[in-house]
């Protein structure tokens, strides 16, 4: 129990000392749906990730979580709130200088893996390069590179639908790395593989990390927050961290406690 206790001192000391490189400060998320009907998806964030987190985000399906991951990840802007990347305020940003954030900053994996079928397996994981004129023989290289790293050596020009699903959902995690972004916000990254392929993903996720990777998972799945440092609960658009009391600080100040959805909304 002291163990605990100290790592989580140490933990708390470590994180004050590390950069905060997303930042949510009292975000709501209000989709309006005509005729005065509106739906409140997520409000009264706060929500903090320090540079070399492996974060994860738990809570069930239609609780707010690929809206919070949306908003942390300049897809999408909140209602109210704001949303720094490293310390810099992004709700003041045009959608071009989002954009250029995003890009440079942030590398996205989703449960559906949303690769294009036209494409080869190296072609998919190049999409950011393409997007940044990069020239084609070294896309191709770069693209090839980090495809092998992951294991696809064999498949980099196969097409998505010659692939399974564990090796789709490592095509789309080397889309995420090419840029080399600090970040990488995956979204149910397990949701559409069985449980062995689920952990290989997980793994890789666990050794980018390693390699300084700052990682947020999100998902539904209680039993792969074990991997995680720090986790956080998100309920009916409400999030706490775990065990957030002292660490809860660094959240911001209603870390710790849901807040009432229906005192604010
Ligand atoms: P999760 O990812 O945890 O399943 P979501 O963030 O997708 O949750 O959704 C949170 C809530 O917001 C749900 O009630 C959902 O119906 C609603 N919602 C999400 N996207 C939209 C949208 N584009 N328009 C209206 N309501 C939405
Ligand atoms: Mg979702």
């Amino acid at each position: 129990m002291r163990k605990k206790i100290e790592t989580e001192k140490i933990e708390t000391t470590a994180s004050k000392n590390r950069k905060e490189v997303i930042k949510l400060d009292d975000v709501c998320k209000v989709y309006n749906m005509g005729e005065g009907v509106e739906v409140t998806a997520i409000c009264g964030i706060n929500f903090v990730v320090h540079e070399g987190d492996f974060s994860c985000v738990l809570g069930p399906s239609g609780s707010g979580k690929s809206t919070l991951l949306h908003i942390m990840g300049l897809l999408d802007t909140p209602t109210s709130g704001k949303v720094y990347i490293d310390g810099i305020d992004t709700t003041k940003m045009s959608p071009d200088e989002q954009a250029a954030v995003r890009g440079q900053k942030i590398g996205f994996v989703f449960q559906m893996f949303n690769l294009i079928p036209s494409l080869k397996a190296w072609e998919n994981a190049a999409i950011p390069l393409t997007i940044r004129g990069v020239p084609l023989v070294e896309r191709e290289k770069r693209a090839k590179e980090l495809l092998t790293k992951l294991g696809l050596g064999e498949r980099l020009d196969h097409y998505p639908s010659q692939l399974s699903g564990g090796q789709r959902q490592r095509v789309a995690i080397a889309r995420a790395l090419i840029n080399n972004p600090a970040v990488i916000l995956a979204d149910e990254p397990t949701g559409n593989l069985d449980s062995k392929t689920g952990r290989e993903v997980i793994d890789i996720l666990v050794n980018l990390n390693k390699e300084g990777k700052t990682i947020v998972l999100i998902t539904h799945d209680n039993s792969l927050t074990r991997v995680a440092q720090k986790i956080w609960r998100i309920k009916d658009g409400r999030i706490k961290m775990d065990g957030a009391d002292e660490s809860g600080k660094d959240a911001g100040k209603d870390a710790g406690k849901y807040n009432d959805v229906n005192n604010e909304v």
